[in-house]
């Protein structure tokens, strides 16, 4: 075991709903009569409490992005524990996003930030989609699975009793818990845990609650878990190497557990998707890879191709006359429209069918103003951009010509796209490469462990 303080990532859990019922799932998602949400203030304080804690705090669920106050929370934590530098980056459409977030983390969050910063862990659903710009900007960690992929996941919810562990074998082998060795401590509504499974143990089981949220909870040793050791009892985190595909959506349970599930009126039982396992087998089902991401080791795999949610939904290509008043025929379109909406300035004909297919190909930030280079005078914004929010209908009314409705998005959500936006895999590699040369790194050891870094992602597209 080891002390919160010595983790990479502490994890506040803001909600145990979720869109998945995963086989085995880390927060028992499908278990509870009642998910909760937490409260701001208890948010607030979860955030105050680590402030010196020097790594990276995630937000986490359940799927965090259907917490109703996500915005809200987001904001603090970007307010409260910013993300050191800021690459600018996904504002090109990005072609696979899995492979570009598993760069982006690597240089932002691993190299630059030093793994300290703001994170979100996340199984890309389509409220992804409806925060995106928010998510890009404040994030210095993302960890995204939308378990649509061969995720092994372990049983959880099983006692090392019934599992024939005998009390000398047990407290090393609980000590050695891959889980609590090598995730994270978390903060729940009911208080701190020294490993992210106890406390949702704790939330399931209607426990005792954790420590309080307090500056500093963080820098006890294992010698302080006292009490809260209880829960490993009950957790198959350090019994088991093997589990099942998530996507079955059945969870692996010993008989106690079972009865407790029952007891707690669990709608996943009732539904009958729990399986009982046999007393005294610890291996079953297929082996999870011994590797630092055991639950899904190809960082391709974290987003299916099958999953459209952060695509574009739809493209409306409009065309304005010279000589209207933009803003206000710029409303009339947004009060019709739903997703994406191209202008075409005083032309023909709107942007082409055959750019709006390769355009719904791509990840686009909903966030930014892109133009293109072979179409003169021709944009394409998303009606939820952020520049668009803070105009308000009023603020775009007043804009008469398009030059003026433009200058609503800040220079750096601005892109001018090019006839090949769409082959590079990574197209911030160049600007990366440019933004850590132009940084003033006093530290040798950081200058290189950069230049490590690009030059490894560099070599992955080779
Ligand atoms: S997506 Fe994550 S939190 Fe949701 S059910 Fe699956 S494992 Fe649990
Ligand atoms: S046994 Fe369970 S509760 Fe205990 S440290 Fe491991 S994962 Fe956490």
């Amino acid at each position: 075991m080891r002390s919160p303080k010595d983790m990479r990532i502490i994890q506040i859990d803001i909600t145990n709903a979720c869109v998945h019922a995963c086989s085995n799932c880390t927060r028992f998602c499908g278990h509870h009569v009642r998910p909760f949400f937490m409260d701001f203030e208890t948010f607030k304080r979860a955030v105050d409490s680590l402030k010196d804690f020097d790594r990276c705090i995630g937000i986490m669920g359940g799927e965090p992005l259907i917490h109703p106050e996500f915005s809200r929370f987001v904001e603090y934590i970007g307010e409260k524990y910013p993300s050191k530098y800021n690459l600018f980056a996904t504002r090109k459409p990005i072609k696979e996003f899995a492979r570009y977030m598993h760069d982006k983390n690597y240089i932002l969050d691993e190299s630059l930030n030093e793994r300290k910063g703001p994170g979100l862990l996340t199984s890309v659903c389509d409220k992804y989609y409806e925060h995106f710009e928010l998510i890009q900007d404040t994030f210095s960690f993302q960890n995204i699975n939308d378990h649509q992929n061969p995720s092994v996941h372990q049983p959880l919810l099983a006692s090392r009793r019934e599992m024939g562990v005998s009390d000398e074998e047990w407290i090393p082998m609980r000590d050695s818990c891959w889980v609590q060795n090598q995730w994270s401590a978390a903060i729940t509504p009911k208080g701190a845990f020294f490993c992210e499974i106890a406390g949702a143990l704790d939330m399931l089981f209607d426990g005792p609650g954790g420590w309080k949220i307090e500056p500093g909870w963080w820098k006890r040793e294992p010698e302080d878990f006292g009490e809260q050791l209880q829960w490993c009892e009950i957790c198959g985190g350090a019994l088991f190497h093997s589990g099942r595909l998530s996507s079955e959506e059945i969870d692996d349970v010993s008989p106690l557990l079972y009865q407790k599930l029952k007891e707690a009126d669990s709608p996943k039982l009732k539904a009958g998707c729990v399986a009982v396992m046999e007393k005294g087998r610890t291996e079953f089902g297929t082996a999870m890879p011994d590797t630092a991401n055991r639950y899904l080791s190809e960082h391709e795999e974290r987003v299916s191709k099958l999953n459209r949610a952060i695509f574009p939904k739809a493209i409306a290509s409009r065309v304005l006359r010279a000589g209207t008043d933009a803003g206000i025929e710029i409303n009339d379109i947004l009060k019709k429209e739903t997703d994406w909406i191209a202008v075409a300035v005083n032309q023909d004909m709107g942007l082409p069918e055959e750019m709006i297919r390769r355009l719904k190909n791509v990840v686009l930030n909903p966030g930014v103003l892109y133009s293109f280079s072979q179409y003169k005078d021709v944009y394409l914004f998303n009606k939820n951009a952020h520049a668009l929010k803070r105009a308000g209908f009023d603020g775009i009314r007043y804009c008469a010509t398009m030059r003026e409705f433009m200058n609503l998005w800040d220079a750096d959500k601005k892109v001018c796209l090019d006839a090949s936006f769409d082959e590079l895999k990574n197209p911030d590699l160049d600007q990366w490469e440019k933004y850590v040369a132009g940084l003033d790194l006093r530290e040798k050891e950081q200058a290189e462990k950069i230049d490590r870094c690009i030059r490894k992602i560099k070599s992955d597209y080779e």
